[in-house]
């Protein structure tokens, strides 16, 4: 995955450090509370809003389980359309794959339409390796790569960001990557915009390489689909010669009946808009129409290595929607970046250590960035039980090993639990010595009874007292 947030600390450090951020807490307190609530009145008009949820599952679940079949078809159609395919089965296979293509049109810059799976895999950093410029061209995203800053949220990678200090990024940073900000730019989002319009137009213009994911694939024809609301992916899915999209396996869905589904969800579910203004659609190549040369990089990155997970795999039903990161707790006080990743909120908790695996101290503590309240499980419109799959890694990391002395307790607990006669005078022992127990752990049992008190230990054990009343 992206070395983006290489070096990031674990979730509880980089947790800590973010919620002393009073700025950041009340720009993320504002977003989220205004993008839930709009998100709420907006599932609410469906009828048969559980229906469409159902049927979302359902629909991923089949996919999911037969995704050979549905990859495999998918290959065909799109190299019947024209199209090329390449598999990837890692992030470095896939920038190398880029890269290559990139190369092979003797350009050094590509526009970009936002994208996940190209976060992920650290594209953009992969390509400037190359010598090869990455534009970014969703307003947010033009935000973070202009600040030199990463993303905190799926749908808004600026969220962290308010109008004033956007206002400063766009007036010090536009010039260095192209056309300046206009001369007294205020922080009025309409002016805000347009600064971003004039600076990205001329790109658009020139590009002759973009690159993009994409939210869905159609298997029986081969299509991609791209849900956006600014329309700059659409200048980049038409104007240039070559378009280069990468994505990840999970996306693909059998028919257009399926398409249906999703498309009524998604926008209701992430924007809270009953229909998306940007439905970007296309299958290969047309001639005279858009780009003349389509390749498509088939990504697994850790992804048929979750599909194998009985529990787990359920992270691949995701669409991004970003809803469950809207309701979490967690997130509207930590912020995107304390996750360490480029998938932050609930899902990422969920996701990355997937991806990803839980041999490093960030990817261990994700699965424990959570109260489990289950919000996240309530909105998530393809119904992913998220607190499921992150007790399922907790258990994943516990059995890892975990602290060393969290491992001795465990050690001594099993020993005398398995010797009645050990535990009857651990019993004893300590019922006689609970004068000098502590209020509080030491160690790394701490963070523990910070927010609970330690049970007392009784004067006399149960199996004592028993044995005086009742034999
Ligand atoms: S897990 Fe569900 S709610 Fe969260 S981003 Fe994915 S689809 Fe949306």
């Amino acid at each position: 995955m992206s070395d983006t947030f290489l070096g990031m600390p674990a979730f509880p450090q980089a947790a800590a450090r973010a919620v002393r951020d009073g700025q950041l807490r009340a720009n993320l307190r504002h977003a989220t509370h205004t993008i839930r609530d709009k998100r709420a009145r907006a599932v609410a008009e469906l009828p048969d809003w559980a229906e469409l949820r159902s049927a979302g599952k359902a629909i991923k679940d089949h996919t999911l389980r037969h995704l050979d079949r549905y990859l495999v078809q998918l290959e065909e159609a799109v190299t019947a359309a024209g199209g090329t395919v390449h598999w990837a089965a890692d992030a470095e296979e896939a920038n190398r794959i880029v890269a290559g293509l990139v190369h092979a049109t003797r350009t050094t810059e590509v526009v970009k339409v936002k994208s996940m799976a190209t976060q992920e895999i650290g594209l953009n950093e992969a390509l400037a390796a190359e010598g090869i410029t990455a534009y970014e061209t969703d307003l947010a995203e033009l935000i973070v790569q202009l600040g030199e800053d990463r993303p905190s949220h799926i749908l808004v990678p600026a969220i962290h960001r308010n109008r004033a200090e956007i206002r400063e990024i766009f007036a010090d940073r536009m010039a260095s990557w192209g056309r300046p900000a206009p001369e007294g730019l205020t922080d009025s989002p309409a002016e805000l915009a347009e600064a971003a319009r004039l600076h990205l137009r001329e790109k658009f213009l020139r590009a002759e390489v973009a690159v993009s994911g994409a939210n869905f694939m159609v298997a029986e024809t081969g299509t991609l689909v791209v849900v956006e609301s600014e329309g700059n992916g659409r200048m980049c899915l038409t104007l240039p010669r070559t378009l280069i999209s990468v994505v990840g396996i999970e996306k693909v869905v059998p028919t257009w009946r399926d398409l249906e589904v999703f498309l009524q969800v998604l926008p209701r579910s992430s924007t809270a808009e009953r229909m998306n203004p940007y439905t970007s659609l296309w299958t290969g190549t047309t001639r005279g129409d858009g780009p003349s040369e389509f390749h498509l990089v088939l990504l697994d990155n850790g992804r048929t290595a979750a599909l194998a997970d009985q529990v787990g795999r359920q992270a691949l039903r995701c669409i991004r929607c970003s809803a469950c990161l809207n309701v979490c707790p967690v997130y509207e006080r930590a912020g995107g970046h304390a996750y360490g990743s480029v998938y932050p909120g609930p899902i990422g908790a969920v996701l990355t250590p997937q991806l990803r695996g839980t041999a490093s101290p960030v990817d261990a503590s994700l699965p424990y960035a959570s109260s489990l309240c289950g919000a996240c499980y309530e909105v998530c419109p393809v119904a992913i039980d998220i607190p499921e799959v992150l007790v399922h890694l907790r258990e994943r990391v516990a059995e890892q090993g975990g602290h060393p002395v969290e491992r001795a307790a465990v050690a001594a607990a099993g020993y005398v639990l398995d010797r009645p006669a050990a535990l009857a005078a651990a019993e004893r022992l300590a019922g006689r010595t609970r004068a000098l127990h502590p209020r509080r752990l030491p160690g790394p049992g701490r963070a523990w009874t910070d927010s609970r008190d330690l049970p007392e230990v009784p004067a006399e054990p149960f199996r004592d007292w028993w044995r005086r009343n009742r034999t």
